[in-house]
This record gives structure tokens, sequence and C-alpha cells, in this order.
């Protein structure tokens, strides 16, 4: 039995930032991962060139798509050495209903999907967190000085954006548009004046087996780190509804640890921490810790996402590139735009009620063209994980059964962003006059999707344990506080009641940082 302040599940982005709180403040943590520490030759770039030009690179990704792994050979991050991080599928085994996929994405090492996220970290406004009928009990105001928090730690790049849909950061490092991306913007605008953008915000710390959290955690001397180990159930005492601490597998012998202390933390990723609520069941908690009111699982969220990968023609590719590829530090280029939402502000009868932003590089040193469109979807309470009766995991938890299917506005929504992303590719070839090449990854991505809307998966997943003012329709309190188990806190985007089109992980940090000041506050 392992003793602490404080427990935390996943040494991911959102866990790592509460342990470095709580060992800042004062506490004895716990930190609990079901992967291993990455070795540092893991880091060790000088050998990773992924050259999306090599034919070699394609055929990795046709062998995985010969493999039937297409979650992963359609990965846009994946690459030889990024693939092996990544779980796959048919040894960690999760469950959809037939002709409902959902790539679901996860590694399971110290890190978790931070060692490889696009980094991309943009505020949301009030605006979004103000949804009728899909409020959030927390504002802009509330999540303000956490976001400059960690985007001063994590490095963030950018610049002042002008325009209030796009709320400024603490840039610490500049960035700015590439000219072929002020080509782009430039065509776009004078087609479509409401379609403006801005220079992207991408985390710039460097990569390493450990983040800048969890190096501040180890050095206050208060963080215990415990790899290998797969938290399986929150944990009582003699039938008491006071949550007493967590019992774990270890990966590599597969014994039992059990760890105690007053309060738990779960950031194990959306799905995972809501995996472990469900299978926390006993007397007094019969449907799972936190579950009296039947809503774990509930409305899980996913963006709507469209993507078009491009090739820029030969003749204007760098032959020597400034900015190497470098699977652990994407967005390394300085360089990148983001459109809020314009459709609504253009069509103001639009038939769906959320929006999409754009993404986009161009970038004559990888020779690529992207565009990505990020939708927030309608919460639907069809939309749910469960736990799969029969079937468990290799550590003993029963498989996650993902139920998730787009709504009608989601993909009305679909069919106008992937519209809109074609328009603006045109505008931007008429006017550069620069011809766009597909990769052939491109091509068979088009060959095998026909053009049916995307299967989900962005990566992005939220929800299965909203927050709210209300316990009788949330899970979790404003300060990510299980209702019923308040020494239980959700400290990953399981808790977004909504999921704006922002990429989530800035918000879902912020969230965590503020609840675990306020858990010191109230020690
Ligand atoms: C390729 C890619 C690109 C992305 N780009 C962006 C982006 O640009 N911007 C953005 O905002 N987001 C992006 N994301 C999403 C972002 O990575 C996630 O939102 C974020 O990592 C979530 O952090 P987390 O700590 O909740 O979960 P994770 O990072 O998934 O970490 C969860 C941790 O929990 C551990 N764990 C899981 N189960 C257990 C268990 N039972 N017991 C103990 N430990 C457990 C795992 O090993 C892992 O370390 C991207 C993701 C990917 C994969």
């Amino acid at each position: 039995m392992i003793n602490a302040d404080a427990i935390v599940v996943g040494a991911g982005l959102n866990g790592s930032w509460v342990a470095k709180e709580l060992t800042s403040g004062g506490m004895r943590v716990a930190l609990i991962d079901a992967g291993p520490v990455l070795p540092d030759s893991t880091f060790c770039i000088d050998r990773l060139q992924a050259d999306v030009f090599n034919p070699r690179y394609h055929l990795f990704r046709l062998k995985l798509l010969l493999k039937g792994d297409t979650d992963n050979a359609f990965n846009k991050f994946i690459t030889t050495q990024t693939s092996k991080l990544f779980l796959n599928r048919s040894r960690e085994p999760y469950i959809t209903p037939a002709g409902r996929d959902f790539a679901w994405l996860r590694v399971r090492a110290v890190g978790g999907r931070g060692h490889l996220w696009g980094r991309v970290m943009l505020r949301v406004s009030d605006n979004q967190l103000s949804a009728p009928g899909f409020e959030w009990p927390v504002r802009y105001a509330d999540l303000a000085p956490y976001y400059s928090e960690i985007e001063r730690l994590l490095e963030m790049g950018g610049a002042p954006s002008k325009m209030v849909e796009v709320p400024d950061g603490e840039y610490v490092h500049e960035r700015a548009l590439h000219p072929l991306e002020q080509v782009f913007c430039t065509a776009v605008e004078r087609r479509w004046p409401l379609r403006r953008a801005a220079v992207n915000h991408v985390a710039e710390y460097e990569p390493a087996p450990l983040s800048p959290m969890l190096k501040a955690a180890h050095a206050t001397g208060r963080l215990q780190l415990f790899p290998d180990k797969a938290v399986v159930a929150l944990t009582t005492a003699g039938g008491a509804t006071k949550i007493t601490g967590v019992a774990a597998v270890c990966a590599k012998s597969g014994g039992v640890v059990t760890f105690r202390a007053p309060i738990v933390v779960l950031a194990a990723s959306a799905f995972e921490s809501v995996r472990i609520l469900l299978n926390s069941r006993s007397e007094k908690f019969p449907n799972g810790v936190g579950n009296r009111n039947g809503l774990i699982g509930t409305r899980i969220l996913e963006h709507m996402m469209v993507n078009f990968f491009g090739q820029l023609p030969a003749s204007i590719r760098a032959k020597n590139p400034t900015y190497g590829h470098n699977p652990f530090k994407l967005n390394a280029e300085p360089h990148g735009f983001y459109m809020p939402p314009f459709s609504h502000r253009e069509n103001p009868q639009s038939s769906y009620r959320f929006g999409y932003g754009v993404q986009g590089t161009i970038s004559t040193d990888t020779g690529l063209i992207y565009l990505g469109a990020f939708g927030e979807t309608v919460p639907s309470d069809s939309n749910r994980l469960r736990l799969d009766a029969t079937n468990k995991d290799r550590f003993g938890i029963p498989l996650a059964s993902i139920d998730f299917s787009w709504s009608a506005e989601d993909l009305a929504m679909w069919k106008d962003a992937d519209r809109a992303l074609s328009q603006m590719l045109e505008a931007f070839s008429s006017d550069s006059g620069i011809k766009l090449e597909r990769p052939v990854t491109g091509k068979m991505y088009d060959m095998l999707m026909s053009n049916g809307p995307p299967v989900p998966g962005s990566n992005h997943e939220c929800g299965g344990a909203r927050m709210g003012l209300n316990p009788a329709s949330s899970v979790v309190d404003p300060y990510n506080r299980l209702w019923e188990a308040p020494n239980v806190l959700v400290c990953d985007s399981a808790c977004f009641p909504t999921i704006p089109c922002q990429n989530p992980t800035l918000t879902s940090m912020a969230l965590a940082v503020r609840a675990s000041r306020q858990l010191l506050a109230d020690a």
C-alpha cells in the first residue's frame, strides 16, 4: 500500500498540471500512469526524418492499411517512429456498433498524447461557454489567469490577433504568416471579407520524456511517479461512501497495487477517466462512483473534422528544409493561421447551430499545404460510452463501448465546411498560380473514404462527466469535484459540457489548474 496526500491518475498534459500545482502547494503526490517513462533516445530526432516525398513513408502507411489499421493509416501525425506510441486497436480493443466506427487514438506513456500533440492552444470565448441550453458553469474571466500561466510555461508562440473572436494570449515567441499563407489569407478575404485569419497559437517548449510541468513537480521533491501501473478502480473502505484511494494493476508483473490518499484526481484522458468511474462499483455506488444520476458516460463529444492535405510543386519546395520534421514538436515552423468561425456571419440562416474554425499551414519548407476545419457538434445524450458487459482488457477493466453518431446538424456543417475548404483552396490556386498536387496518402484517403462523412475521432474527444451548477444534471461541480464524492476530481476534458470549436487542451489544462488551486485553498 502506498500513501500520499493526493493521487493523480494519468501523467498526460492534464494530470501533469495537477501534479505540478499540488506538489508546489506542499502536497505529497502519487502520480500514477499506465505507461512507461519514454527513454531519452526516443526524442533523438536526427534519424527521425519522415519525408513525405519518400515512397517508403507511404509504403509504411499502406502496410498499416493492409493490416486493417485504418485509424493509424490515416492519422496525419503518424510516422514510423510515432506509430510505436499509439495503442494498436487490435491489441488494445474497444467496441463500436456496426456501421458507426469511432477512431479513438490513445498513447500509453508518461506524457500521454502530450508527446505528439499539434500544440495548438486557442482560448475559448464567453460566446461558446454560454451556448443556450448547454451553459458551462465558468466564464472566460474564470479561465483567463490560468490560460496565461499555461501559455507562459509552455512557451506559446503567436502574434496579436486584432480580432475579438480570437482572444490574445501570452506570446513568448513571435510567429508570423508564411508569405504563401499571406497569399492564401488575402485571396480568401478578398472574396469572403468575413473569413479573416489570425496567426495561430502554438506551444513551443522543447520535447522531452518529462514535460515542463513534470520537471517542475519533480523539483519540489514531493512527487512520486509510478509508471506502468494501470488504475482499475477507485476504492472505498468498509462499505463507506468516502473514496479512499485507487487499485492499480502493474503492467509488468500483473500484480495489484493499492494507493491511499484523501484526494484522488482522475486525468487519464476523457474516455479513460469515464471508464474508471464506471468501473468503480460497490454496494454504495452500484452504477459507478458519482453516477447516481446515470449521467457518467453520456454526452461524449467530438469535433467534426474536415482535413485537406496538398503538396506544393517541386519547383517551390525547399531542397534543404530549415525546419526538419520533428514528430515530437509539430508546428515547429514559426507559421500557421487560424480563421475563427465565419459561417453564421455569412449565412445567419445556417441549418446548424454551432460553428467551425479553420486552421492551416502552407510551407515551402515542408512542401505541404494543410487545411483543417474543426466544428463544434451538438451535445447529445445518445452519444455515450458504456462498459462492455463481457469483455475486459489485459488489466481487467471492461472494454469501452463507444456509441457515437453525427447529428443532422453536424452533417450539414460538415458539408458546408467541406465546400468552404475547397472554395478557399481554389481561390488560393487562382491568385497564386500554384497548382496543388495530392500526396499519395491523400489520394488513398479519397479512394477509400469516398465522399462520406468522416469517421468521428479528431483526437479531441471530450465529455462523459460534464460539469455544471446542478447535481441533478451534471457529474462534477464548477471545480471538477464529483458531486457525489467531492474528494474525487475529474481533471481532463471529460468535464466539458460542450466541445467549443477550438482545440480543447488549453481549456482542460486551465480548468485543471483552477481546480487544483481550489483544492489547495480548501485544504
Ligand atoms: C496527434 C495529436 C494531435 C493533437 N493536437 C492537438 C492540438 O494541437 N491542440 C490540442 O488542444 N489538442 C491536441 N490533441 C489532443 C491532446 O493531445 C489531448 O487533448 C491531451 O493530450 C489530453 O490530455 P490528457 O492528459 O487528458 O490525456 P492524455 O494525453 O491522453 O494522457 C492520459 C494519460 O493517462 C494515462 N492513463 C490512461 N489510462 C490509465 C489508467 N487506467 N491508469 C493510469 N494511467 C492511465 C496514459 O498513459 C496517459 O499518460 C492532439 C492529440 C493527438 C494525438
